[in-house]
C-alpha cells in the first residue's frame, strides 16, 4: 500500500501560502520608496524578490493544480509506472513522500483531466505558461531579463482569480492579519489591522489601478465608493486639530443600482443596511445614509452621510 496520500487541503493551503508570500514581498519592497529613492532604483536593486516571487507563483500554481487533481485522486500525481508500483501483497509499504511526483505538461494534463475545464478562466494557460518559462529561465540561470513589480502583482492577482474565483487573493491577503496573534490584544492592534488593509487596497489601486483590481472582485469596485461607518468609527483619532477620520472609500452598494439599500465594505467585509437620503451639506450630492447607534446618543438618531461624513 502506498500510505501518507497528500489531500487536497494540504496542497491548497500550501500553495495559497506561497502565493501570499510573494504578494507580501514586493509590498515590502514598495513600502521602501522613498522621496529620495525612487521605485524604478528600488526595484533595480531588489530584483532577486522578484525572481524568488516568480519561483513562488509557479510553485503556487502547481500546488493549485495539485489540489484540484487529489480530489479524484492523490494517485494521480505519482510519476512511477503502474507496472513498478510496488504495492502487491508481498511488498512492504510505501510513502507518498518518498516517491516522485509528475510535474510539468503531465501535471497540466492530469489537472484538465479531473477538473471541467469550464471552471477555470481561458487565460490560465497564459499565466501558467508565462510563469513556467520566466520560472525556468531564473531556476535554470538563463537569461537576467529585469522583472517589473507591477507583471509580478498581476500574475498573482491572476493566479488567484483564475484557479479559485473572484474574492480569493483578497480573502487570502486579509485573512492572515486577522489571524495575526497581535490582534487578540486591545484595541489600538485592530486600528492598525483595519489601516494595513486599507493601505493594500490603496496600493494595489494605485498601481494596478480600480479597473485592473476589479477583475479579482464580485463587488463593482468601479461603482461609486463610501465610507463604511464600521471602519471610518474605530479607525478616528482624536488629535489636537479635531477629530481626524480616514477619507479612504471602499464599500459599495451591493448590489450595485439607485434603489439599493444594502452596502458591503472590502475592507471589514461587513455587509450593512442603508437609507437613500439626500445629504443636508449643499455640496454634497451623496443619497446614502446610515443610522448610527451609539450609547451616547441616547434616543437621538442620527444619519450620517456615507460621502462626506456629514450629518
Ligand atoms: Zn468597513
Ligand atoms: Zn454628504
Amino acid at each position: 500500500m502506498i500510505k501518507n496520500l497528500p489531500n487536497a487541503d494540504e496542497y491548497r493551503n500550501s500553495a495559497i501560502e506561497c502565493l501570499t508570500q510573494a504578494y507580501n514581498s514586493v509590498e515590502h519592497v514598495d513600502n521602501q520608496i522613498t522621496n529620495v529613492t525612487s521605485r524604478e532604483d528600488l526595484w533595480k536593486y531588489h530584483q532577486i524578490v522578484l525572481r524568488t516571487s516568480l519561483v513562488l507563483i509557479h510553485q503556487g500554481i502547481e500546488g493549485l493544480m495539485k489540489s484540484e487533481i487529489c480530489q479524484v485522486s492523490p494517485l494521480l500525481l505519482l510519476d512511477k509506472k503502474r507496472s513498478d508500483w510496488k504495492t502487491l501483497p508481498e511488498s512492504k509499504d510505501e510513502l507518498f513522500e518518498d516517491l516522485y511526483t509528475i510535474g510539468g505538461e503531465e501535471l497540466l494534463r492530469t489537472f484538465y483531466a479531473c477538473i471541467d475545464s469550464k471552471r477555470v478562466n481561458r487565460n490560465f494557460l497564459d499565466v501558467y505558461e508565462e510563469v513556467r518559462i520566466n520560472r525556468n529561465k531564473i531556476v535554470h540561470g538563463i537569461g537576467r531579463n529585469p522583472i517589473e513589480p507591477d507583471s509580478i502583482l498581476k500574475l498573482i492577482l491572476n493566479t488567484f482569480t483564475y484557479l479559485l474565483g473572484k474574492d480569493s487573493m483578497w480573502s487570502a491577503i486579509s485573512s492572515k492579519f486577522y489571524n495575526h496573534p497581535g490582534f487578540m490584544t486591545e484595541d489600538e492592534d485592530i486600528e492598525w489591522q483595519e489601516s494595513i488593509l486599507y493601505n493594500r487596497l490603496e496600493y494595489l489601486n494605485f498601481y494596478l489601478g480600480i479597473k485592473e483590481l476589479n477583475k479579482h472582485f464580485s463587488l463593482d469596485l468601479t461603482s461609486r465608493a463610501y465610507l463604511c461607518p464600521f471602519c471610518t468609527e474605530s479607525a478616528e483619532q482624536i488629535t489636537n486639530e479635531g477629530i481626524k477620520r480616514p477619507d479612504s472609500k471602499w464599500a459599495f452598494l451591493n448590489p450595485n443600482n439607485p434603489k439599493s439599500r444594502s452596502m458591503s465594505c472590502v475592507v471589514c467585509q461587513t455587509d450593512f443596511g442603508v437609507v437613500r437620503k439626500s445629504c443636508k451639506n449643499n455640496d454634497c450630492k451623496g443619497n446614502v445614509k446610515f443610522l448610527l447607534e451609539d450609547e451616547d446618543l441616547g434616543e437621538n438618531k442620527i444619519w450620517i452621510c456615507l460621502t462626506c461624513w456629514h450629518y
